[in-house]
């Protein structure tokens, strides 16, 4: 046996949705319609030059979010995926006897990424009805702590954070201490109350904002998203970013996305649509569902998860279940929210109590 970090050796390792030939997948949040027209265009264009390395800068995307954002291309990094941003994010701010605060339970990648950096995951427990405990993390944060990450809407609970209580939050944070608000569903939050992590960026000197293109955009494959961040943390992301991460295709076909942002917006919507139909329906069925701000509903099925998770997976239906918690249901397609409501229908719902 060769020698291996120790830390390494005991981390999780991250479990991907699963897919089961036959089945319909609604266990990894992933966009069920298909590339628009115009952006299979630009990827198929882009194909015939996969000989040459990308643009490491990534000067186009990055002027495209900044003209979209009103920011500075400056303030705008990027990597493969948020979560490879997140992780520039953790490891630019947190090494060894660092600590990272964040809510649990989020988004799981993130105490993966904590522990890989060296750094002290410190996991906040969500309040009774799964929402983030922002008063609970203000008062987890130490002299050690170097970053906060604040899912806005929660992944997988759907809850998301008003402008109030962050305001509230950010108050209480020390000035020195980077609060990252990761916005992966934010085109599906339709809550006026939900703090928009731009403005937070605007007002606040130590947030930095995360977004990707492969929820409602629809380029999970592709891997792209990026953070919105001061001159000084942006620098720093791009110097621990993996070099050329970020693929022609992807920074092509994301520039095209947000050419075509009204045409996506109207799939979010029919999305956001659906989410209500099954919220409505699972309700009307008995389940206690909370309302979700996401492309995805939650049930916290408590000790019936697994149960509940082997009855829809009986009949073709993959949903993601998350230990004794609950279990989230991403909203695909109508056809596969029917098929999902008409497999959940016989389960005898969890009593609300
Ligand atoms: C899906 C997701 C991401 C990012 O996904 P990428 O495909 O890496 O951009 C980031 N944060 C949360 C909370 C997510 O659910």
């Amino acid at each position: 046996m060769v020698k291996q970090r120790e830390r390494v050796e005991q981390l999780p390792t991250y479990i991907q949705g699963k897919s089961i030939p036959g089945a319909i997948k609604l266990s990894s949040n992933e966009n069920p319609y298909p590339p628009l027209e115009s952006v299979a265009q630009v990827v198929r264009d882009q194909a015939g030059s996969i000989q040459l390395y990308p643009d490491m800068g990534a000067v186009a995307i990055r002027a495209r979010i900044a003209e979209r954002f009103e920011v500075r291309p400056e303030e705008v990094a990027v990597g493969a995926g948020s979560v490879e941003v997140a992780n520039q994010l953790i490891s630019a701010a947190a090494g060894e006897g660092d600590e990272v605060v964040f809510a649990w339970r989020s988004f799981e990648a993130y105490p993966i990424l904590v522990q890989i950096a060296g750094a002290t995951p410190v996991a906040v427990p969500l309040t009774a009805d799964d929402r983030h405990d922002l008063p609970a993390m203000a008062a987890a944060i130490t002299e050690r702590t170097r970053l906060v990450l604040v899912c806005n809407p929660n992944n997988p609970t759907g809850a998301g954070v008003s402008t109030a209580e962050l305001d509230e939050f950010m108050k209480a944070v020390p000035s020195d201490v980077l609060v990252v608000v990761d916005e992966a569903y934010v085109h599906f939050n339709n809550d006026p109350e939900s703090a928009d992590g731009i403005d937070f960026f605007r007002r606040y000197e130590n947030v930095a904002v995360l977004h990707t293109f492969s929820k409602a955009y629809g380029l999970a494959g592709l891997r792209i998203g990026y953070a919105i961040a001061r001159e000084q943390v942006a620098d720093n992301l791009r110097k621990v970013a993996v070099p050329f991460g970020v693929s022609a295709l992807a920074q092509q076909a994301a520039i095209a996305s947000l050419d075509a942002e009204a045409e996506l917006d109207e799939r979010v919507q029919v999305l956001v649509a659906e989410r209500a139909r099954m919220t409505e329906e699972l309700r009307r069925l008995g389940w206690p569902v909370l309302d979700s701000l996401g492309n995805f509903v939650w049930i916290r099925t408590g000790e019936r998860t697994s149960e509940i998770d082997v009855a829809l997976r009986e009949s073709a239906v993959i949903a993601r279940a998350y230990g004794t918690d609950g279990i989230r249901i991403s909203v695909g397609s109508p056809e596969m929210n029917d098929r999902f409501l008409a497999a959940i229908a016989p389960v005898a719902p969890i009593s609300a109590d």
